[in-house]
């Protein structure tokens, strides 16, 4: 086989240029892009003529060229990122996105963000004013604190707190609360980060007040009780309370600072959940400083929400570091406005997708889900499509043994195995992500949205008839 005649058989990128194909794929995109895509491929082909033994395969690659070369300039204008249809019933799902924000606020946001607006402007008195000042009243009205801002995550919350009022002194803390919050980020590192040296007073199971009592030196600059959000210790257990700390605290003027992982706003077991404690009752309790997620139980933009004195409040908005993890524009509009839903309780479960998903009852879960399967039936896929009974989950390391009963659509594909079904779901055009059992891939209900019935029953149809 002559390698020398099959390179000069690549077409050269002027004949390219010239392809109708590549004419349009310039006009879509742009000659600069259309270029590089022919060097890269052009380059490709030539790395495989040069290992290619059989003279028809060599061929065959250089007739595909120009597809090629359209594909990898599409593959280089879609987003990586993209829209899954959640069928876990995991509703905190970490690695798809976490709490998903209500459209309408996203809509408001946009508008804000895609012009100027006044993030920092006080508009009353003409002069600079403060990013926190759009959602600090709001909070403190909704909680019952004195001062309020926010960060980039919780995590953030944490720094910042320790670094503000316990830099260079000891912050106490139980055993049983040095929690690993996921993706190997733990409590106690982060605390060092601070500056801020860590006592862990107590055992893993059982914490007295004595503990504490004791440990209290010259040096001891806060309380610090962390939330058990992602697991829970039962048994033979004891923690202290904000309400004994309180006293403790105030008699050597140090912070009772509390870290509450998820922050529910609203008491969830009047909804059948069990008791989570609420943010408000933290404060109430007499807790000076509360950090909680913003995308979490909350259900609104990522963030790191501190509440409390507004002395040590004061602290934490003049710290250096509040410049590197302050929010953007974008998520101090979505806070106001997933703040403003709170006003009611009953809006708040209506307009916050995550509340709504965890208290949609399990009629309406199964009217939703006998519905996503009439659709998918109709969309005539080759699948045997039942509605059955399962169990979604919060998620998110927060209410770790809720188990919430919903309604799944079951679907046993006819001619393909499960675990195909699955890997295929994956990479559909919005690829869908189900929960699976051993004959079934299963569609969790509560996890997915009306609006994306149809699309699903039309991706399922397509690729479960593709293989036909
Ligand atoms: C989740 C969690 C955090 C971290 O919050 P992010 O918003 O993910 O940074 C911190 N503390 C506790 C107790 C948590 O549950």
């Amino acid at each position: 086989m002559n390698k020398n005649m099959l390179y000069r058989s690549i077409p050269k990128v002027d004949v390219l240029l010239e392809d109708e194909g590549i004419q349009q794929t310039i006009g879509q995109y742009s000659r600069d892009a259309v270029m590089e895509c022919i060097r890269i491929e052009t380059d490709r082909l030539r790395s495989f003529i040069a290992g290619c033994e059989e003279e028809g395969k060599a061929v065959e690659q250089i007739d595909r060229l120009v597809p090629s070369i359209i594909r990898t300039a599409e593959k280089m204008h879609t987003p990586n990122m993209k829209k899954v249809i959640n069928g876990t019933g995991t509703i905190l799902h970490t690695n798809l996105g976490r709490a998903p924000i209500a459209r309408e606020h996203m809509e408001k946001a946009a508008e804000l963000v895609c012009g100027y607006s006044n993030l920092e402007y006080n508009l009353e008195q003409g002069k600079r004013g403060e990013r926190y000042s759009h959602f600090e009243e709001l909070l403190c009205k909704i909680t019952g604190a004195e001062a309020a801002m926010a960060v980039n995550n919780n995590a953030s919350s944490v720094l910042l707190i320790l670094s503000s009022l316990a830099k260079g002194g000891e912050v106490i803390v139980s055993r049983g609360e040095l929690i690993e919050i996921g993706g190997k980020f733990r409590i106690p590192d982060v605390m060092e980060q601070s500056g801020a040296s860590l006592v862990e007073v107590g055992t893993t199971n059982k914490t007295h007040y004595s503990d504490y009592e004791e440990h209290i030196t010259e040096d001891t600059k806060a309380l610090l009780k962390v939330h058990t959000s992602n697991y829970r210790i039962v048994g033979f257990t004891e923690s202290v309370s904000i309400e004994e700390l309180v006293p403790l605290a105030r008699e050597r003027e140090i912070p009772v600072i509390e870290d509450l992982g998820s922050g529910v706003l609203i008491d969830l077991s009047k909804y059948g959940l069990s008791y989570e404690p609420t943010v408000q009752e933290s404060i109430a309790k007499g807790a000076d400083v509360v950090c909680f997620s913003g995308d979490k139980l909350f259900g609104g933009p990522q963030a790191g929400i501190i509440i409390g004195r507004k002395k040590y409040i004061d602290k934490m908005k003049k710290n250096q570091l509040t410049r590197a993890l302050r929010i953007d524009k974008f998520t101090a509009a979505a806070l106001e406005l997933a703040l403003q839903e709170y006003l009611s309780e009953e809006t708040a479960i209506q307009n916050i997708p995550v509340l709504r998903m965890i208290t949609e009852s399990l009629d309406e879960a199964a009217k939703r889900a006998r519905s996503l399967a009439r659709t998918i039936r109709g969309a005539g896929a080759a699948a045997k499509v039942d509605v059955v009974s399962c169990e979604s989950q919060i998620g998110g390391g927060s209410l770790p043994l809720e188990r919430i009963p919903s309604m799944a659509v079951a679907i046993r594909p006819e001619n393909m195995r499960v675990p195909e079904l699955e890997a295929r779901m994956h990479s559909l055009p919005v690829p869908i992500i189900p929960r699976t059992i051993h004959d079934a891939v299963m569609l969790d209900i509560r996890t997915i949205e009306n609006e994306d019935f149809k699309l699903i029953a039309a991706e399922l149809q397509e690729l479960m008839d593709a293989e036909k």
